[in-house]
């Protein structure tokens, strides 16, 4: 087996893919390894959604947008953020929309409102609400340029020669178990994701409350490139801080099929409630905003849209009604009875919200609603209940502009970092679809700087 390339890429997902072809058409070779028996990582079960201004699409909606309103809406959200990464991300995101269009990936007609944005933005897959198209694509594309792929490789450590490092130390599981094998390579790119299904780490080195929460995640979203590039001295940041998931459902295990009837539907179109009946957050706050008023409200809490909202954005619920996710109502009354919430609160509820969104009077919780929202009255209604999950591991490696990963004084020579195991462009809180964006935008400058080290 070949040991020695221009460039090791840690992790098949979003980013280490793109890092792999920017590698490969520098000139560089480029091996890929990746610990699970088939590439994707968290991108591959995710919503595909991309976060981009100024579209064809927007335009057809009539939505003015720019990178600069973006990175404005990044910095609100996040408050810590390198705002030197966050400029590159959002005037990059154009660009890397047209790149993934040109691997042929189809986008629907629309661009969504997601919380905390202050445009309709987000750029979904006609193929539907999932990463699948990306990944296989950028597979594809990668095989054209020759890079290699290994499975089945779990990087353990790093080996270093001061501040360079000279590769990677991986344990291969094959039918007796696992070997022990050595890559080396000029540049290595950290690509291995977050750790949101790492529940012993988050809960000893974030939160021990952390470690009792279900998480969104893939089981590949794990910990230990993370650990082994601390051990060899880079320099992590925000550790503390991880997104919680407001629009999962503690009706089914994982992500499952309810996050995208709250994300897309009935966060921006519809009202959440407890179980008086009443609102109590605005819906399309960002996720922080979000989840902090769920677990700090301490009530059942429930999201529900009308008929108008749900028919309009055409997801197909039949997944999540079957699995009873998500359930339909012919009235509210029949809603609240199911749910045990009040019904007479409920009606008043919806009763000022409408006049809110109508602009009869100033929303109580300031909610920006979005331009084609209509006042929430037609059945069926649908409803489900929410539990926030792990969702998204805002701290990580600090880079640089150049996606060089820092140590605590300094830089490594000829190590990089892309995607979500880096801190830094999404501050304490990313908002929904900025982080595919983000990968194929840092994952690119990441490929190409470290092809820049090749023979
Ligand atoms: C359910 C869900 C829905 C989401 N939807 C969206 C969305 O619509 N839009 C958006 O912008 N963001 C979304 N996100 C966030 C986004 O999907 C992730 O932040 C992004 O996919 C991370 O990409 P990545 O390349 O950094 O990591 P990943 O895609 O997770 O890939 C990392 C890869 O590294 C591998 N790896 C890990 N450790 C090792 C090791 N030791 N050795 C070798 N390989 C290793 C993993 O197996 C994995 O294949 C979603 C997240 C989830 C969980």
């Amino acid at each position: 087996m070949r040991t020695h390339y221009d460039v090791l890429i840690i992790g098949a997902g979003m980013s280490g893919l793109r890092a792999a072809i920017a590698a490969a058409e520098e000139g560089a070779e480029v091996l890929i390894l990746e610990k699970m028996n088939a590439p994707g990582g968290n991108t591959l079960i995710s919503d595909g959604a991309l976060a981009v201004p100024g579209t064809d699409i927007q335009q057809a909606q009539g939505v003015e947008d720019s990178p600069a309103l973006l990175a404005a809406d990044m910095l609100q959200a996040g408050v810590t953020n390198d705002e030197a990464l966050v400029r590159i991300v959002s005037e990059g995101a154009r660009t890397a929309f047209e790149w993934a269009r040109s691997l042929g990936i189809e986008f629907q007609d629309r661009a969504d409102y997601f919380g905390g944005h202050s445009r309709p933005r987000s750029h979904t897959p006609r193929e539907g609400t999932t990463g699948r198209p990306y990944i296989r694509l950028m597979k594809q594309r990668a095989k054209q340029l020759g890079v290699k792929l290994l499975t089945k490789t779990r990087v353990a450590h790093l080996l270093l020669d001061g501040s360079r490092v000279e590769g990677v130390h991986t344990l291969i599981t094959n039918a007796h178990g696992e070997t022990a094998k050595e890559f080396r390579a000029r540049a290595v790119v950290l690509a291995s994701g977050g750790y949101g299904a790492d529940a012993e780490y988050l809960g000893t080195a974030v939160d021990p409350r952390l470690a009792e929460l279900d998480t969104t995640n893939s089981p590949s979203a794990t910990s230990e490139v993370l650990q082994a590039a601390a051990a060899a001295g880079a320099k992590l940041i925000d550790i503390e801080h991880v997104q919680l998931g407001a629009w999962a459902s503690p009706d089914e295990k994982g992500f499952g099929v309810g996050p995208s009837f709250g994300d897309y539907i009935a966060f921006p179109y519809g009202i959440i409630v407890d179980d008086s009946g009443k609102r109590f957050v605005n819906e399309l706050g960002d996720r922080r905003v979000v989840a902090d008023a769920l677990i700090a409200h301490g009530r059942a809490a429930f999201t529900i849209a009308d008929g108008v909202a749900t028919a309009r954005m055409g997801q197909n619920l039949q997944k999540a009604l079957k699995k009873k996710v998500i359930q339909r109502f012919e009235t509210i009354e029949a809603l609240a009875d199911a749910y045990g919430i009040d019904a007479d609160i409920l009606r008043e509820t919806i009763q000022t919200y409408n006049a809110a969104l109508v602009g009869d009077i100033q929303d109580p919780f300031s909610k920006p609603f979005p331009q084609d929202a209509e006042p929430l009255a037609t059945p069926p209604f649908h409803a489900m209940r929410l539990s926030p999950k792990i969702h998204h591991t805002m701290g990580g490696v600090a880079i640089d502009t150049s996606t060089r990963v820092l140590r605590h004084e300094g830089t490594f020579e000829n190590l990089f970092a892309a995607g979500e195991i880096c801190g830094g462009v999404h501050g304490q809180s990313r908002l929904g679809s900025c982080a595919l964006t983000e990968c194929l935008v840092m994952g690119e400058r990441a490929g190409r700087r470290a092809a820049s080290g090749k023979r």
